[in-house]
This record gives structure tokens, C-alpha cells and sequence, in this order.
């Protein structure tokens, strides 16, 4: 069984289509890199996964469950394992990093907070953020901010994290750490898509790499393929902008 599976989904908004029977499958522990030029659809085939946006043909299957939008508890209690993490944060500005990471499974789950906020700390530790826990987002660096925001989806448990341009937003010096955080979760098993154009995160970390332009899957392979042997001409001009 496929952790994501999508069949021939069509995603438009009015007239425009963004993307036509897009087919992926994500095994599990798999570590999924799309890749591709802005306006490519990227964000929103991830959006599609968790139920952000709705699609309008197609079938979006999680861990063997289709996604059937007329059924809320269904929708609610798949999307609720999956994780998503965004370029710019959205952390709630009121709240602690604690208190952020606290949020969603006392809130959406009902869980114990005792419970929870053990794991918040566990959680907020294992990111490298031991010290900043009763930070306000505000006090905090980018790449701090992001590590929050990565230890909120993973306190919900999730069994799949979706990461959309995470680096993108940040100081070029504090992106490594976010990536690393993304790393360790990767060595852990963790299913993984990630839209990144960190190309050096992509070679070391995906088990398979997708190139996607205009809606289309152009190219699809392990990092080796599509690094170091690209086979499509859109492909290849597209890494020598990046890399
Ligand atoms: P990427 O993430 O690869 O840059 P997006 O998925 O954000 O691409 O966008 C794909 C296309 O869909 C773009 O043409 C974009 O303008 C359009 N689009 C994205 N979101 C919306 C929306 N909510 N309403 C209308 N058009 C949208
Ligand atoms: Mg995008």
C-alpha cells in the first residue's frame, strides 16, 4: 500500500488548469522532491494532498483511503496525518513556542495537556530549541521559527509531513538548520514530499526526485538520474538555472 497515491487528478481554478491527471505515489518512508519553476503547481498539488484545495477530477488516496469530500469526519481524521509546513511559518503570534507546538493536538485532538506539552518539550528539543521554548515567535529567527512550526505538524504524530518551500523565506545562513531538522526526520523514516529548490538537500536526502513545469510531470528519477543525466531539454535548462 502507497502512503499517497493520486490518479489522474485534475486541479483547475476557473479557467485555468493547473495541473490534468497528475498520477504520484509515495511509498512509505519515501522521500519525494518536487522541483520545478514558479507557477508549476507545486503548491498546490500539495494542497490538494491535504485537502487545502479540492480537486476536480481524479482520486487523492491516503494510506489506502480516498479522500471523498462529501465526507467531513472522513476528510478530517486523514488529514489530520499529515503534517504540512510552509515557507513563511504561519506560527500563531500570541502564543509561545511551547504553547504554539501545544495548539493543534489539545485543540483538534482533545489530547491531555500534560501529556501534550511533554511532548511539545521532547519535540521542541529535538529541533534544537531546548532554550527558546516560552520564545513569542516574534523573538525568534527564521530559522528558529521554522524549526517551531516543524515541531508543531509533528505534534499531531503525523505519518506523513509535506514540506512547501521551507527554506525559502530565510537568511541563507539559517537554512541548513532547518534542513537538517528535515534530514534527521528523513533518517527516521519519515514519508517525506518536499517542494525545495535546495538541489544539495534533494541529491543527499530524496529517494526519488520529480520535475514538474506547466502542470506536467516532465521527468521523474533518483537524484543520480536527474542530476548527473537528465534526459529531457527542460530538465536540463531548468538545473543550470538552479544549481
Ligand atoms: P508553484 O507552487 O509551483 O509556484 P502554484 O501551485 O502556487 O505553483 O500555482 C500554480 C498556478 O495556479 C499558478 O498559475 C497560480 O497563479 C495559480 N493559482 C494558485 N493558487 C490559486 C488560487 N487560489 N486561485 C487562482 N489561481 C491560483
Ligand atoms: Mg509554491
Amino acid at each position: 500500500m502507497y502512503m499517497i497515491e493520486t490518479k489522474n487528478v485534475t486541479k483547475r481554478f476557473g479557467d485555468l488548469t493547473v495541473f490534468q491527471n497528475l498520477s504520484v505515489n509515495v511509498s512509505k518512508g519515501e522521500v519525494l522532491v518536487i522541483i520545478g519553476p514558479s507557477g508549476s503547481g507545486k503548491s498546490t498539488f500539495l494542497r490538494c494532498l491535504n485537502h487545502l484545495e479540492t480537486i476536480n477530477e481524479g482520486k487523492v488516496i491516503i494510506e489506502g483511503e480516498e479522500l471523498i469530500e462529501s465526507d467531513k469526519a472522513l476528510i478530517r481524521r486523514i488529514t489530520t496525518k499529515m503534517g504540512m509546513v510552509f515557507q513563511n511559518f504561519n506560527l500563531f503570534p500570541h502564543m509561545t513556542a511551547l504553547q504554539n507546538v501545544m495548539e493543534a493536538p489539545i485543540t483538534v485532538k482533545k489530547e491531555d495537556k500534560k501529556v501534550v506539552e511533554e511532548r511539545a518539550r521532547k519535540l521542541l528539543t529535538k529541533v534544537g530549541l531546548g532554550d527558546k521554548m516560552d520564545y513569542y515567535p516574534s523573538k525568534l529567527s527564521g530559522g528558529q521559527k521554522q524549526r517551531v512550526a516543524i515541531a508543531r505538524a509533528l505534534a499531531m504524530e503525523p505519518d506523513i509531513m509535506l514540506f512547501d518551500e521551507p527554506t525559502s523565506a530565510l537568511d541563507p545562513e539559517l537554512v541548513g538548520e532547518v534542513l537538517n531538522v528535515m534530514k534527521e526526520l528523513a533518517s527516521e523514516g519519515m514519508t517525506m514530499v518536499v517542494v525545495t529548490h535546495e538541489m544539495g538537500f534533494a541529491k543527499d536526502v530524496a529517494d526519488r526526485v520529480i520535475f514538474m513545469d506547466g502542470g506536467k510531470i516532465v521527468e521523474e528519477g533518483t537524484p543520480a538520474e536527474m542530476f548527473t543525466n537528465p534526459k529531457q531539454d527542460r530538465t536540463r535548462e531548468f538545473l543550470k538555472k538552479v544549481i
